[in-house]
Protein backbone atom coordinates (compact mmCIF):
# COMPACT_ATOMS: atom_id res chain seq x y z
CA UNK A 1 0.00 0.00 0.00
CA UNK A 2 1.64 3.13 -0.57
CA UNK A 3 -1.48 5.35 0.37
CA UNK A 4 -3.48 5.42 3.59
CA UNK A 5 -5.53 7.54 5.57
CA UNK A 6 -4.51 10.83 6.94
CA UNK A 7 -5.49 9.61 10.50
CA UNK A 8 -3.95 6.62 10.77
CA UNK A 9 -0.68 8.27 10.96
CA UNK A 10 1.69 5.26 11.81
CA UNK A 11 0.56 3.22 8.55
CA UNK A 12 0.82 6.52 6.40
CA UNK A 13 4.33 6.62 7.65
CA UNK A 14 5.04 3.00 6.64
CA UNK A 15 3.06 3.63 3.23
CA UNK A 16 5.66 6.41 2.20
CA UNK A 17 8.11 4.25 3.36
CA UNK A 18 7.75 1.97 1.04
CA UNK A 19 6.71 4.21 -1.91
CA UNK A 20 10.24 5.54 -1.74
CA UNK A 21 11.50 2.46 -2.10
CA UNK A 22 9.84 1.52 -5.34
CA UNK A 23 10.53 3.69 -8.61
CA UNK A 24 7.56 4.59 -11.02
CA UNK A 25 8.46 5.10 -14.61
CA UNK A 26 7.40 7.61 -16.94
CA UNK A 27 5.56 5.93 -19.75
CA UNK A 28 4.75 8.54 -22.36
CA UNK A 29 5.55 8.89 -26.02
CA UNK A 30 9.06 9.22 -26.89
CA UNK A 31 8.34 12.78 -29.17
CA UNK A 32 6.73 14.52 -26.19
CA UNK A 33 9.71 13.26 -23.52
CA UNK A 34 12.10 15.66 -25.13
CA UNK A 35 15.80 16.63 -23.22
CA UNK A 36 16.93 19.83 -24.90
CA UNK A 37 16.80 22.81 -25.56
CA UNK A 38 14.06 23.89 -28.33
CA UNK A 39 15.62 27.30 -30.37
CA UNK A 40 14.63 28.55 -33.73
CA UNK A 41 12.69 25.38 -34.36
CA UNK A 42 15.38 22.94 -33.75
CA UNK A 43 16.11 21.02 -30.53
CA UNK A 44 19.61 21.98 -29.22
CA UNK A 45 21.96 20.41 -26.70
CA UNK A 46 23.82 22.57 -24.33
CA UNK A 47 27.56 21.72 -23.06
CA UNK A 48 25.95 20.73 -19.31
CA UNK A 49 22.89 19.05 -18.39
CA UNK A 50 20.76 19.13 -15.00
CA UNK A 51 18.97 16.06 -13.67
CA UNK A 52 15.02 16.69 -13.04
CA UNK A 53 14.09 14.73 -10.23
CA UNK A 54 10.52 12.65 -8.83
CA UNK A 55 10.26 15.02 -6.08
CA UNK A 56 8.46 12.10 -4.33
CA UNK A 57 11.19 9.43 -4.63
CA UNK A 58 13.85 11.61 -5.43
CA UNK A 59 14.70 9.54 -8.65
CA UNK A 60 16.28 10.71 -11.77
CA UNK A 61 13.96 11.17 -14.76
CA UNK A 62 15.73 12.82 -17.16
CA UNK A 63 18.92 14.73 -17.67
CA UNK A 64 17.99 18.05 -19.41
CA UNK A 65 20.15 20.46 -21.49
CA UNK A 66 21.49 23.14 -18.75
CA UNK A 67 21.00 26.26 -21.00
CA UNK A 68 23.66 29.07 -20.62
CA UNK A 69 23.96 32.51 -21.86
CA UNK A 70 25.31 31.76 -25.56
CA UNK A 71 21.82 29.63 -25.88
CA UNK A 72 19.49 32.54 -24.42
CA UNK A 73 21.26 34.78 -26.78
CA UNK A 74 20.36 32.08 -29.54
CA UNK A 75 16.95 32.23 -28.95
CA UNK A 76 16.16 35.47 -28.38
CA UNK A 77 18.10 36.35 -31.77
CA UNK A 78 15.76 33.55 -33.01
CA UNK A 79 12.17 35.09 -31.53
CA UNK A 80 13.38 38.64 -32.66
CA UNK A 81 13.78 37.10 -36.35
CA UNK A 82 11.11 35.49 -36.30
CA UNK A 83 8.78 38.34 -35.20
CA UNK A 84 9.32 40.03 -38.19
CA UNK A 85 7.52 37.73 -39.92
CA UNK A 86 4.76 36.43 -37.60
CA UNK A 87 3.70 39.57 -37.00
CA UNK A 88 2.60 39.99 -40.23
CA UNK A 89 0.16 36.79 -40.13
CA UNK A 90 -2.88 37.70 -39.91
CA UNK A 91 -4.83 37.18 -36.90
CA UNK A 92 -7.03 34.32 -38.71
CA UNK A 93 -3.63 32.50 -38.90
CA UNK A 94 -2.60 32.53 -35.61
CA UNK A 95 -5.88 32.18 -35.01
CA UNK A 96 -5.57 28.91 -36.42
CA UNK A 97 -2.24 27.67 -35.53
CA UNK A 98 -2.84 28.48 -31.55
CA UNK A 99 -6.21 26.12 -32.09
CA UNK A 100 -4.16 23.15 -34.01
CA UNK A 101 -1.93 23.35 -30.59
CA UNK A 102 -4.97 23.67 -27.87
CA UNK A 103 -6.69 20.12 -30.12
CA UNK A 104 -3.16 18.27 -29.65
CA UNK A 105 -2.69 18.95 -25.88
CA UNK A 106 -5.70 17.61 -25.84
CA UNK A 107 -5.12 14.64 -27.73
CA UNK A 108 -2.35 14.01 -25.73
CA UNK A 109 -3.79 14.72 -22.70
CA UNK A 110 -3.04 11.39 -20.77
CA UNK A 111 1.17 11.75 -21.77
CA UNK A 112 1.16 14.93 -20.50
CA UNK A 113 -0.39 14.92 -17.88
CA UNK A 114 2.19 11.73 -16.34
CA UNK A 115 4.31 14.42 -17.69
CA UNK A 116 3.55 16.68 -14.50
CA UNK A 117 2.78 13.97 -12.24
CA UNK A 118 6.27 12.72 -12.57
CA UNK A 119 7.93 16.22 -12.13
CA UNK A 120 6.10 18.04 -9.95
CA UNK A 121 4.35 15.58 -8.10
CA UNK A 122 0.49 16.33 -8.06
CA UNK A 123 -1.83 13.48 -8.39
CA UNK A 124 -2.90 12.40 -11.95
CA UNK A 125 -6.40 13.38 -11.57
CA UNK A 126 -4.83 17.19 -10.79
CA UNK A 127 -2.73 16.56 -13.73
CA UNK A 128 -5.46 15.88 -16.18
CA UNK A 129 -7.43 18.75 -14.64
CA UNK A 130 -3.97 21.01 -15.20
CA UNK A 131 -3.68 19.90 -19.06
CA UNK A 132 -7.29 20.91 -19.35
CA UNK A 133 -6.27 23.97 -17.47
CA UNK A 134 -3.34 24.50 -19.84
CA UNK A 135 -5.09 24.01 -23.12
CA UNK A 136 -7.82 26.21 -22.50
CA UNK A 137 -5.54 29.44 -22.73
CA UNK A 138 -4.59 27.74 -26.00
CA UNK A 139 -7.98 27.73 -27.00
CA UNK A 140 -9.42 30.88 -25.47
CA UNK A 141 -6.43 32.91 -27.04
CA UNK A 142 -6.95 31.17 -30.44
CA UNK A 143 -10.70 33.37 -30.36
CA UNK A 144 -9.48 36.56 -28.89
CA UNK A 145 -6.47 36.52 -31.51
CA UNK A 146 -9.56 37.55 -33.95
CA UNK A 147 -11.06 40.42 -31.39
CA UNK A 148 -7.81 42.38 -30.71
CA UNK A 149 -9.47 46.07 -32.01
CA UNK A 150 -8.20 49.73 -32.89
CA UNK A 151 -10.64 52.92 -32.14
CA UNK A 152 -11.50 55.79 -34.14
CA UNK A 153 -11.93 59.21 -32.00
CA UNK A 154 -13.10 62.17 -32.60
CA UNK A 155 -10.55 64.75 -33.39
CA UNK A 156 -10.95 68.32 -32.03
CA UNK A 157 -10.05 69.66 -35.19
CA UNK A 158 -11.68 69.45 -38.24
CA UNK A 159 -8.96 68.58 -40.79
CA UNK A 160 -7.76 65.44 -38.62
CA UNK A 161 -8.62 62.28 -38.39
CA UNK A 162 -7.39 60.23 -35.10
CA UNK A 163 -6.92 56.71 -35.08
CA UNK A 164 -5.58 54.15 -32.40
CA UNK A 165 -3.99 51.36 -33.84
CA UNK A 166 -2.95 48.20 -31.56
CA UNK A 167 0.48 46.16 -32.30
CA UNK A 168 2.58 43.82 -31.22
CA UNK A 169 5.05 44.70 -28.44
CA UNK A 170 7.98 42.24 -29.72
CA UNK A 171 9.95 39.79 -28.15
CA UNK A 172 8.31 38.22 -25.08
CA UNK A 173 10.80 36.32 -22.34
CA UNK A 174 8.56 34.17 -20.59
CA UNK A 175 9.98 32.71 -16.82
CA UNK A 176 7.67 30.14 -14.93
CA UNK A 177 7.48 28.40 -11.69
CA UNK A 178 6.77 24.23 -11.51
CA UNK A 179 3.72 24.49 -9.36
CA UNK A 180 1.82 24.48 -12.89
CA UNK A 181 4.44 23.37 -15.34
CA UNK A 182 2.08 23.55 -18.10
CA UNK A 183 -0.65 25.94 -17.51
CA UNK A 184 1.81 29.06 -16.36
CA UNK A 185 3.22 28.55 -19.95
CA UNK A 186 0.01 28.61 -21.85
CA UNK A 187 -1.90 31.30 -19.87
CA UNK A 188 1.08 33.69 -20.89
CA UNK A 189 2.22 32.16 -24.76
CA UNK A 190 -1.23 31.95 -25.18
CA UNK A 191 -1.98 35.68 -25.12
CA UNK A 192 1.87 36.86 -26.59
CA UNK A 193 0.99 34.71 -29.78
CA UNK A 194 -2.23 35.80 -30.51
CA UNK A 195 -1.34 39.38 -30.08
CA UNK A 196 1.61 38.59 -32.95
CA UNK A 197 4.34 38.46 -30.35
CA UNK A 198 7.27 35.94 -30.40
CA UNK A 199 8.26 34.23 -26.82
CA UNK A 200 11.17 32.47 -25.04
CA UNK A 201 10.55 30.62 -22.48
CA UNK A 202 12.43 29.53 -19.58
CA UNK A 203 11.01 27.01 -17.35
CA UNK A 204 11.39 26.25 -13.66
CA UNK A 205 14.33 23.67 -13.35
CA UNK A 206 11.90 21.58 -11.17
CA UNK A 207 9.62 21.31 -14.39
CA UNK A 208 11.43 21.53 -17.86
CA UNK A 209 9.78 18.46 -19.39
CA UNK A 210 6.25 19.72 -19.31
CA UNK A 211 7.63 23.04 -21.24
CA UNK A 212 9.52 21.11 -23.79
CA UNK A 213 6.42 18.82 -24.78
CA UNK A 214 5.03 21.78 -24.81
CA UNK A 215 7.24 22.79 -27.85
CA UNK A 216 6.92 19.32 -29.27
CA UNK A 217 3.01 20.11 -30.14
CA UNK A 218 4.09 23.51 -30.64
CA UNK A 219 6.16 22.66 -34.07
CA UNK A 220 3.47 19.58 -34.35
CA UNK A 221 0.93 22.09 -34.84
CA UNK A 222 2.62 24.33 -37.35
CA UNK A 223 3.94 27.36 -35.00
CA UNK A 224 6.78 28.57 -37.37
CA UNK A 225 11.00 28.75 -36.11
CA UNK A 226 11.57 31.02 -33.50
CA UNK A 227 7.89 31.99 -32.27
CA UNK A 228 8.08 29.59 -29.64
CA UNK A 229 11.57 28.70 -27.93
CA UNK A 230 11.97 26.87 -24.68
CA UNK A 231 15.68 27.77 -22.85
CA UNK A 232 15.67 24.68 -19.84
CA UNK A 233 18.45 25.51 -17.33
CA UNK A 234 19.52 24.54 -13.35
CA UNK A 235 19.12 26.90 -10.43
CA UNK A 236 22.69 27.53 -10.61
CA UNK A 237 22.31 29.48 -14.63
CA UNK A 238 18.70 30.78 -13.97
CA UNK A 239 20.34 34.17 -12.69
CA UNK A 240 22.72 34.23 -15.21
CA UNK A 241 20.06 33.52 -18.35
CA UNK A 242 17.22 35.32 -16.53
CA UNK A 243 20.03 38.68 -17.18
CA UNK A 244 20.04 38.04 -20.72
CA UNK A 245 16.29 37.42 -21.00
CA UNK A 246 15.51 40.61 -19.04
CA UNK A 247 18.24 43.23 -20.58
CA UNK A 248 18.61 42.30 -23.70
CA UNK A 249 17.94 44.94 -25.79
CA UNK A 250 15.82 42.74 -28.51
CA UNK A 251 13.15 41.83 -25.51
CA UNK A 252 10.31 44.10 -25.00
CA UNK A 253 8.13 42.60 -22.57
CA UNK A 254 9.04 40.57 -19.66
CA UNK A 255 6.32 37.89 -18.12
CA UNK A 256 6.63 36.10 -14.83
CA UNK A 257 5.24 33.95 -12.35
CA UNK A 258 7.06 33.29 -9.57
CA UNK A 259 7.95 34.29 -5.92
CA UNK A 260 7.79 37.84 -5.01
CA UNK A 261 11.66 38.02 -4.36
CA UNK A 262 12.48 36.69 -7.78
CA UNK A 263 9.85 38.69 -9.03
CA UNK A 264 11.76 42.09 -7.50
CA UNK A 265 15.04 41.85 -8.91
CA UNK A 266 13.78 40.81 -12.41
CA UNK A 267 12.05 44.02 -12.23
CA UNK A 268 15.41 45.99 -11.75
CA UNK A 269 17.06 44.17 -14.71
CA UNK A 270 13.45 45.38 -16.29
CA UNK A 271 14.23 48.62 -15.58
CA UNK A 272 17.44 49.16 -17.72
CA UNK A 273 15.78 49.27 -21.07
CA UNK A 274 12.22 49.99 -19.99
CA UNK A 275 10.66 46.96 -20.76
CA UNK A 276 6.82 45.98 -20.12
CA UNK A 277 6.40 44.08 -18.05
CA UNK A 278 3.73 41.69 -16.00
CA UNK A 279 4.38 40.44 -13.06
CA UNK A 280 2.18 37.72 -11.16
CA UNK A 281 4.34 36.92 -7.55
CA UNK A 282 3.39 35.27 -4.60
CA UNK A 283 -0.25 35.37 -2.20
CA UNK A 284 -1.32 34.92 0.92
CA UNK A 285 -4.88 34.21 0.50
CA UNK A 286 -7.66 34.76 3.39
CA UNK A 287 -10.29 32.27 3.92
CA UNK A 288 -13.40 34.10 5.65
CA UNK A 289 -15.91 31.87 7.34
CA UNK A 290 -18.79 34.22 8.58
CA UNK A 291 -21.26 33.53 10.63
CA UNK A 292 -24.35 33.51 8.11
CA UNK A 293 -22.01 30.75 5.97
CA UNK A 294 -23.16 27.73 5.29
CA UNK A 295 -20.78 25.54 6.96
CA UNK A 296 -21.10 22.26 4.62
CA UNK A 297 -19.88 24.65 1.24
CA UNK A 298 -17.25 26.35 3.36
CA UNK A 299 -15.62 23.21 4.85
CA UNK A 300 -16.20 21.86 0.81
CA UNK A 301 -14.13 25.11 -0.40
CA UNK A 302 -11.75 25.42 1.95
CA UNK A 303 -10.60 21.86 1.27
CA UNK A 304 -10.63 22.48 -2.71
CA UNK A 305 -9.13 25.95 -1.86
CA UNK A 306 -6.32 24.63 0.40
CA UNK A 307 -5.69 20.90 -0.59
CA UNK A 308 -5.38 21.38 -4.43
CA UNK A 309 -1.27 20.36 -5.38
CA UNK A 310 -0.75 19.95 -1.44
CA UNK A 311 -1.61 23.52 -1.15
CA UNK A 312 1.33 24.36 -3.55
CA UNK A 313 -0.26 27.21 -5.37
CA UNK A 314 -0.37 30.59 -5.35
CA UNK A 315 -4.30 31.11 -4.79
CA UNK A 316 -4.29 28.45 -1.85
CA UNK A 317 -6.43 29.60 0.85
CA UNK A 318 -3.20 30.58 3.97
CA UNK A 319 -5.16 32.40 6.77
CA UNK A 320 -8.61 30.94 7.88
CA UNK A 321 -10.33 33.50 9.94
CA UNK A 322 -13.68 31.66 11.10
CA UNK A 323 -16.18 33.75 13.62
CA UNK A 324 -16.94 32.57 16.53
CA UNK A 325 -20.41 31.60 16.48
CA UNK A 326 -19.34 28.85 13.51
CA UNK A 327 -15.82 28.15 14.93
CA UNK A 328 -16.44 25.04 16.96
CA UNK A 329 -18.73 23.48 14.63
CA UNK A 330 -16.71 24.76 10.92
CA UNK A 331 -13.22 23.51 12.90
CA UNK A 332 -14.72 19.86 13.64
CA UNK A 333 -16.74 19.18 10.16
CA UNK A 334 -13.36 20.41 8.60
CA UNK A 335 -10.89 18.24 10.08
CA UNK A 336 -13.97 15.11 9.46
CA UNK A 337 -13.38 15.90 5.67
CA UNK A 338 -9.70 16.13 6.33
CA UNK A 339 -10.22 12.45 7.53
CA UNK A 340 -11.97 11.18 5.04
CA UNK A 341 -10.88 12.89 1.83
CA UNK A 342 -7.13 12.87 2.21
CA UNK A 343 -4.34 10.44 1.04
CA UNK A 344 -1.02 11.42 1.18
CA UNK A 345 1.17 8.84 -1.84
CA UNK A 346 3.20 9.16 -4.50
CA UNK A 347 1.05 10.94 -7.87
CA UNK A 348 0.96 7.90 -9.95
CA UNK A 349 -1.13 6.05 -6.96
CA UNK A 350 -4.97 6.32 -8.22
CA UNK A 351 -6.22 6.68 -4.13
CA UNK A 352 -3.50 9.72 -3.45
CA UNK A 353 -4.92 13.43 -3.15
CA UNK A 354 -1.81 15.10 -1.32
CA UNK A 355 1.44 14.35 -3.70
CA UNK A 356 4.81 15.59 -2.38
CA UNK A 357 6.11 18.90 -1.54
CA UNK A 358 8.20 19.66 -4.63
CA UNK A 359 11.33 19.66 -2.03
CA UNK A 360 12.28 18.76 1.32
CA UNK A 361 13.24 22.97 1.66
CA UNK A 362 9.53 23.04 1.50
CA UNK A 363 8.32 20.44 3.82
CA UNK A 364 10.94 22.16 6.31
CA UNK A 365 9.54 25.15 6.02
CA UNK A 366 5.72 24.14 6.57
CA UNK A 367 7.11 22.17 9.12
CA UNK A 368 8.93 25.63 10.64
CA UNK A 369 5.33 27.29 10.64
CA UNK A 370 3.95 24.89 12.57
CA UNK A 371 6.57 24.63 15.20
CA UNK A 372 6.33 28.44 15.83
CA UNK A 373 2.73 28.33 15.99
CA UNK A 374 2.42 25.57 18.36
CA UNK A 375 5.48 27.15 20.84
CA UNK A 376 3.01 30.53 20.96
CA UNK A 377 -0.08 28.51 22.07
CA UNK A 378 -1.41 26.93 18.68
CA UNK A 379 -3.19 23.63 19.42
CA UNK A 380 -2.29 20.79 16.83
CA UNK A 381 -5.49 19.29 15.93
CA UNK A 382 -4.19 17.29 13.05
CA UNK A 383 -1.12 16.24 11.33
CA UNK A 384 2.33 18.61 12.09
CA UNK A 385 4.66 15.87 10.65
CA UNK A 386 6.93 15.66 8.38
CA UNK A 387 7.08 12.24 6.64
CA UNK A 388 9.86 10.80 4.48
CA UNK A 389 11.37 12.79 1.63
CA UNK A 390 9.38 15.89 1.05
CA UNK A 391 5.90 14.53 2.38
CA UNK A 392 4.08 16.87 4.82
CA UNK A 393 1.19 15.01 6.96
CA UNK A 394 -1.95 17.60 5.86
CA UNK A 395 -2.14 19.93 9.24
CA UNK A 396 -4.85 21.43 11.02
CA UNK A 397 -4.14 24.33 13.48
CA UNK A 398 -5.96 25.99 15.82
CA UNK A 399 -5.85 29.03 18.18
CA UNK A 400 -4.15 30.64 16.13
CA UNK A 401 -3.09 34.32 16.42
CA UNK A 402 -2.08 37.02 13.60
CA UNK A 403 1.60 37.22 14.77
CA UNK A 404 2.37 33.75 14.14
CA UNK A 405 4.47 32.72 11.05
CA UNK A 406 1.65 30.81 9.42
CA UNK A 407 -0.08 34.33 9.63
CA UNK A 408 2.53 36.59 8.30
CA UNK A 409 4.24 34.49 5.20
CA UNK A 410 3.13 32.25 2.72
CA UNK A 411 2.81 28.55 3.57
CA UNK A 412 3.01 26.59 -0.21
CA UNK A 413 2.01 23.27 1.50
CA UNK A 414 -0.97 21.43 3.29
CA UNK A 415 -1.27 23.10 6.62
CA UNK A 416 -4.48 25.43 7.74
CA UNK A 417 -4.35 27.15 10.64
CA UNK A 418 -7.16 28.74 12.05
CA UNK A 419 -7.66 32.21 13.73
CA UNK A 420 -11.05 32.70 15.85
CA UNK A 421 -12.63 36.48 15.24
CA UNK A 422 -16.02 38.08 16.59
CA UNK A 423 -16.61 41.00 14.20
CA UNK A 424 -16.60 41.89 9.93
CA UNK A 425 -14.78 44.86 10.77
CA UNK A 426 -11.67 42.66 12.92
CA UNK A 427 -11.83 40.04 9.71
CA UNK A 428 -11.42 42.37 7.22
CA UNK A 429 -8.23 44.21 8.81
CA UNK A 430 -6.63 41.00 9.43
CA UNK A 431 -7.18 39.88 5.96
CA UNK A 432 -5.62 43.31 4.59
CA UNK A 433 -2.59 43.55 7.11
CA UNK A 434 -0.61 41.75 4.22
CA UNK A 435 1.91 43.42 1.91
CA UNK A 436 0.33 40.85 -0.91
CA UNK A 437 -2.79 40.60 -2.50
CA UNK A 438 -3.73 38.08 -4.14
CA UNK A 439 -6.97 35.82 -3.77
CA UNK A 440 -8.93 36.32 -1.19
CA UNK A 441 -12.24 34.00 0.00
CA UNK A 442 -15.02 34.50 1.94
CA UNK A 443 -18.34 32.64 2.70
CA UNK A 444 -21.75 34.32 3.91
CA UNK A 445 -24.88 34.32 3.30
CA UNK A 446 -25.75 38.22 3.98
CA UNK A 447 -26.01 40.04 0.73
CA UNK A 448 -25.26 43.15 2.01
CA UNK A 449 -22.36 41.82 3.81
CA UNK A 450 -21.24 40.06 0.33
CA UNK A 451 -21.10 43.23 -1.37
CA UNK A 452 -19.15 45.03 1.68
CA UNK A 453 -16.50 42.32 2.16
CA UNK A 454 -15.90 42.13 -1.62
CA UNK A 455 -15.60 45.36 -2.22
CA UNK A 456 -13.07 45.97 0.62
CA UNK A 457 -10.73 42.74 0.75
CA UNK A 458 -7.75 43.94 -0.81
CA UNK A 459 -6.54 41.43 -3.25
CA UNK A 460 -7.16 40.81 -7.12
CA UNK A 461 -9.27 38.42 -7.30
CA UNK A 462 -12.03 37.20 -4.70
CA UNK A 463 -13.96 34.05 -4.63
CA UNK A 464 -17.58 34.23 -2.09
CA UNK A 465 -19.14 31.18 -1.39
CA UNK A 466 -16.43 29.49 -3.96
CA UNK A 467 -12.96 28.10 -2.93
CA UNK A 468 -11.70 27.61 -7.21
CA UNK A 469 -11.95 30.47 -9.26
CA UNK A 470 -9.42 30.25 -11.70
CA UNK A 471 -10.85 29.98 -15.54
CA UNK A 472 -9.15 31.39 -18.51
CA UNK A 473 -12.69 33.50 -19.45
CA UNK A 474 -11.52 35.63 -16.14
CA UNK A 475 -8.73 37.88 -15.23
CA UNK A 476 -5.82 36.57 -13.01
CA UNK A 477 -3.30 38.50 -11.05
CA UNK A 478 -2.93 40.37 -7.57
CA UNK A 479 -2.95 44.15 -6.17
CA UNK A 480 0.18 45.57 -3.52
CA UNK A 481 3.36 42.72 -3.93
CA UNK A 482 1.41 40.12 -5.51
CA UNK A 483 2.45 41.65 -9.12
CA UNK A 484 1.80 44.01 -12.18
CA UNK A 485 -0.77 43.20 -15.04
CA UNK A 486 -3.68 40.24 -15.46
CA UNK A 487 -3.57 37.17 -17.59
CA UNK A 488 -6.29 35.18 -19.52
CA UNK A 489 -9.58 37.01 -20.04
CA UNK A 490 -10.29 39.73 -22.79
CA UNK A 491 -7.38 41.60 -20.59
CA UNK A 492 -4.94 39.06 -21.13
CA UNK A 493 -3.98 39.70 -24.77
CA UNK A 494 -3.42 43.68 -24.02
CA UNK A 495 -0.14 43.13 -21.75
CA UNK A 496 1.53 42.30 -25.25
CA UNK A 497 0.19 45.13 -27.20
CA UNK A 498 0.85 48.75 -27.77
CA UNK A 499 -1.45 51.17 -28.60
CA UNK A 500 -0.67 53.44 -31.09
CA UNK A 501 -1.74 56.69 -32.02
CA UNK A 502 -1.98 57.77 -35.49
CA UNK A 503 -2.77 61.47 -36.48
CA UNK A 504 -3.46 62.16 -40.22
CA UNK A 505 -4.10 65.84 -40.67
CA UNK A 506 -4.35 68.19 -43.24
CA UNK A 507 -7.32 66.82 -44.50
CA UNK A 508 -9.58 68.83 -46.93
CA UNK A 509 -13.16 67.36 -45.68
P1 LIG B 1 10.80 31.32 -7.85
O1 LIG B 1 10.66 32.79 -7.93
O2 LIG B 1 11.88 30.78 -7.03
O3 LIG B 1 11.03 30.70 -9.31
C1 LIG B 1 10.17 31.00 -10.38
C2 LIG B 1 10.98 31.02 -11.66
O4 LIG B 1 11.95 32.04 -11.59
C3 LIG B 1 11.74 29.72 -11.93
O5 LIG B 1 11.73 29.48 -13.32
C4 LIG B 1 13.15 30.05 -11.49
O6 LIG B 1 14.16 29.31 -12.11
C5 LIG B 1 13.22 31.49 -11.92
N1 LIG B 1 14.27 32.26 -11.25
C6 LIG B 1 14.64 32.21 -9.96
N2 LIG B 1 15.63 33.11 -9.74
C7 LIG B 1 15.85 33.74 -10.93
C8 LIG B 1 16.73 34.79 -11.36
N3 LIG B 1 17.57 35.38 -10.52
N4 LIG B 1 16.66 35.18 -12.65
C9 LIG B 1 15.79 34.61 -13.50
N5 LIG B 1 14.95 33.62 -13.16
C10 LIG B 1 14.98 33.20 -11.89
O7 LIG B 1 9.39 30.77 -7.39
P2 LIG B 1 8.98 29.27 -7.12
O8 LIG B 1 9.42 28.88 -5.76
O9 LIG B 1 9.40 28.40 -8.24
O10 LIG B 1 7.38 29.39 -7.20
C11 LIG B 1 6.60 29.61 -6.08
C12 LIG B 1 6.18 31.05 -5.98
O11 LIG B 1 5.50 31.45 -7.15
C13 LIG B 1 5.21 31.30 -4.86
O12 LIG B 1 5.56 32.46 -4.17
C14 LIG B 1 3.87 31.48 -5.55
O13 LIG B 1 2.96 32.23 -4.85
C15 LIG B 1 4.29 32.11 -6.82
N6 LIG B 1 3.28 31.84 -7.85
C16 LIG B 1 2.53 32.89 -8.27
C17 LIG B 1 1.55 32.68 -9.22
C18 LIG B 1 0.71 33.82 -9.70
O14 LIG B 1 0.08 33.69 -10.74
N7 LIG B 1 0.68 34.94 -9.01
C19 LIG B 1 1.36 31.41 -9.76
C20 LIG B 1 2.16 30.36 -9.31
C21 LIG B 1 3.14 30.61 -8.35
Amino acid sequence: MVSCCLSGGLRLLRGVNRMLSRRYSLDVSGDLLRSQAFINGRWVSAPDSFAVLDPATGAELCSVSDCSVPQAQEAVTAAYTAFQTWKTHTAKERSVLLRKWFDLVNHHKEDLAKIITAECGKPMKESIGEIAYSASFLEWFSEEARRVYGDIVSPAAKDRKILLIKQPVGVASVITPWNFPSAMITRKVGAALAAGCTVVVKPAEDTPLSALALAELAAQAGIPPGVFNVVPCSREKAPAVGEVLCTDPLVAKISFTGSTATGKALLKHAAGTVKKVSMELGGHAPFIVFDSADVDKAVAGAMASKFRNSGQTCVCSNRFLVQSGIHDVFLEKLGKAMDAELRVGHGFEPTTTQGPLINTRAAEKVERQVTDAVSQGAVLVKGGKRLEGSFMQPTLLSNVSADMLCMQEETFGPLIPILKFNTEKEALAIANASQVGLAGYFYSQDLSQIWRVAEQLEVGMVGVNEGLISTAEAPFGGVKQSGLGREGSKYGVDEYLELKYVCMGGLTL
